[in-house]
């Protein structure tokens, strides 16, 4: 048997970063910067005024000061106050010429012909000075960065249009297996939901990719290899689920064993043990073979089909180990690395679910993490510190 380690090696060794794209800005949610992004003018661009109030010398007041002119935020005519004077100006509005202080509007009886100022301003009081955000020529996002909704923002506030960025991996999800039926539709004998394509599908989408349905193709393999051709064409990853174990009609191990570019392995862990991995077509597309029981494909998916999808992306592919306290006894077959689906709570305890078999999806539901129970451990006493993977 495999390591899971050497499983996931393999993964990584194999899938690459996606090449970058120029995208619009409207499309580049979720996607993976590939430059560094720069302001090629300072923000704010002018020194701005932070309140709605009066543009004033602080010298002059308190006192009744004339109001000589309107200021709005966009105003583009040359302002100046002279001594003795107060110009009634916007937040945002460029602070004109002669003004050394905003009087917020709260401390004024808020007069338009003059105005009545009760109090003392400190020089410089509510100005917004230009390049207080950003200096020109300043990196505002390096490379790598994913591109959230503030990220937008600021690509769009230093004045672009268009990013280059490595886009979201577009991921086909395939379910194999004769008994499968889509959900809403009636059950005969002998049937059950697929539940897997969802489930994959959703998982893919979390994980910062593009996830597409394919929905159920049954136990021929002329028919998953039909799908595949079709699917191949737009996909840059495909995970399948079902049909690569041991038995009889495994489609996906019939179909794709043959290539010889993916291989199936027994791969040391429960749930998942039988895991297919390799690459198709002349794009050397990758794609992961998931075993059929509804825990096994999401946990695998977990173990391999994540951090590979963060390569994909353009991210670090290791994360940080959570460690939590076992609230009761666990055990473990020998030589394999045991995931048990638990609940993980704030007082850093992980309690696990009822129903650990790979068939019991509620209890999966029920779940929050994943205990990780090494290799050569067959026993964990109650209150033993675990390692966790939270899900
Ligand atoms: P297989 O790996 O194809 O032998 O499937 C293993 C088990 O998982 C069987 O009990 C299948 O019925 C079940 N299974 C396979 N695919 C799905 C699916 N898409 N949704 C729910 N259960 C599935
Ligand atoms: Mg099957």
């Amino acid at each position: 048997m495999r390591s899971v380690d050497a499983h996931l090696a393999e993964i990584l060794a194999t899938v690459r970063p996606l090449a970058p794209l120029e995208l619009e800005l409207e499309r580049a949610l979720g996607t993976t910067l590939a430059e560094d992004v720069s302001s090629s003018v300072p923000l704010p661009p002018f020194d701005n005024s932070a309140m709605d109030g009066y543009a004033v010398r602080a010298e002059d007041v308190p006192g009744t000061l004339p109001v000589i002119d309107d200021v709005a935020a966009g105003s583009d005519e040359l302002r100046a106050v002279g001594p003795g004077h107060a110009v009634r100006i916007m937040t945002g509005a460029p602070m004109p010429a002669g003004a050394d202080s905003v009087v917020p509007v709260e401390w004024t009886d808020g007069g338009t012909v003059s105005v009545r100022i009760n109090r003392d301003v400190p020089v410089g009081n509510a100005i917004r000075r230009a390049g207080e955000d950003v200096q020109a020529g300043e990196v505002v996002l390096k490379a790598g960065t994913v591109i959230g909704p503030a990220q937008l923002g600021i690509i769009a506030g230093v004045g672009r249009r268009r990013v280059w960025v490595r886009p979201q991996p577009r991921v086909v999800v395939i379910s194999t297996g004769a008994e499968l039926v889509e959900p809403g539709a009636p059950l005969n004998r002998g049937q059950i939901w697929d539940s897997n394509s969802f489930t994959l599908t959703a998982a893919v989408r979390e994980a910062g990719a593009e996830g597409f349905r394919a929905g159920s193709v049954g136990d021929d393999p002329a028919v998953l290899l039909d799908q595949l051709d079709t699917h191949l064409v737009r996909a840059d990853a495909i995970i399948t689920s079902g049909g690569v174990s041991m038995g009889a009609y495994e489609p996906v191990k019939e179909a794709l064993s043959p290539l010889g570019t993916v291989r199936f392995e027994k791969v040391a862990m429960q749930p998942g043990m039988p895991q297919g991995f390799g690459v198709l077509g002349d794009d050397r597309v990758p794609i992961f073979a998931l075993p059929g029981n509804p825990v096994s494909s999401f946990v695998s998916f977990m173990l391999f089909v994540r951090p590979a999808l963060d390569k994909m992306r353009g991210l670090p592919t290791d994360t940080a180990p959570v460690t939590a306290y076992v609230t009761a006894a666990l055990r473990s077959p020998s030589g394999r690395r045991s995931y048990l689906r638990g609940v993980l709570s704030s007082d850093g305890t992980v309690a696990p679910v009822h129903g650990q078999g790979s068939h019991q999806l509620a209890a999966l539901a029920s779940a929050n993490a994943l205990i990780v129970v090494p290799e050569d451990v067959t026993e964990v006493p109650g209150g033993s510190e675990v390692e966790v993977i939270r899900i």
